[in-house]
């Protein structure tokens, strides 16, 4: 019988469902792999072994052990190094760490590593501590998270004739891949959108997420970057992700 590995990694906890009477299936977001599940034998009842690390929204160390039940790893052991507690200022605060959790797990497949989306979804929880500038921080991340995945929008001129942005009003199709000018929007019932809204969104997408505390975007920019950015997810997941009707219950965009 082969020896199955075991591999220590920092990690975030992105989802988990309770299993049988103590135990919990966990997936996590690691720097090195990517994103992970695993099996954790007495989850719910270990204090030992896993303590409080296995929460939602924890950043952790985890032992595990590699193959044991086809795809999940065997969860051993976690240390807790930030508890979820700290995205949780507010419900708002929490509603958008678990609308962050899932865009990553919609838009990436599970084992593959792409380091940048481990930083990227740290990054946004650390901004949710202080519970405030949560519309900004929602655009900001999801066009950073967009744009690791290659899926992020033509906003600076249009998709089809590449003239540029100008006083103009522009439409947004997400099947062209972005922003119209008028005269290729053709069809009707395009949405759309102001340029001062494109400027902002493409000056964001070289933001970090870390200095989003400094930035202020208008009503009409969350508003309209707000349908924007809805309208990509849709066309890609050919759904709205499950936790955003949740978010937008608190109106934290307005
Ligand atoms: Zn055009």
């Amino acid at each position: 019988m082969a020896l199955q590995s075991s591999i220590i990694s920092e990690a975030l906890v992105v989802r988990y469902v309770n299993y049988g009477e103590s135990d919990r299936i966990v997936t996590i977001l690691t720097p090195d792999h990517g994103l992970c599940s695993g099996f954790a034998h007495g989850a719910r009842n270990s204090k030992r072994r896993f303590g409080p690390a296995l929460q939602l929204f924890s950043r952790i160390n985890i032992l595990w052990q590699e193959g044991r039940y086809g795809s999940l790893r065997l969860l051993k052991e976690a240390e807790l190094l930030e508890p979820a507690e700290r995205v949780m200022p507010n419900l708002e605060a929490w509603a958008l760490a678990a609308y962050a959790s899932e865009l990553v797990v919609a838009l990436f497949p599970e084992e593959q590593a792409i380091p940048e989306v481990y930083s990227l979804l740290r990054s946004c929880f650390d901004t949710l501590t202080k519970g405030s500038r949560l519309g900004e921080i929602r655009i900001l991340y999801e066009l950073r998270l967009l744009g690791v995945a290659g899926l992020l929008p033509h906003l600076s001129h249009c998709a089809r004739c590449w003239c540029t942005l100008g006083e103009a009003q522009m439409y947004f199709d997400p099947e062209q891949g972005g922003t119209l000018c008028r005269s290729c929007s053709g069809a009707a019932g395009l949405l759309p959108v102001s340029p001062l809204t494109l400027g902002s969104l493409a000056r964001l997408t070289r933001l970090e997420m870390g200095r989003i505390h400094g930035a202020r975007l208008s009503p009409l920019t969350l508003e309209e970057g707000r349908a924007v950015i809805d309208a990509v997810l849709y066309n890609t997941l050919q759904r709205s992700p499950r936790s955003a009707p949740f978010i937008d219950l608190f109106h934290p965009l307005s």
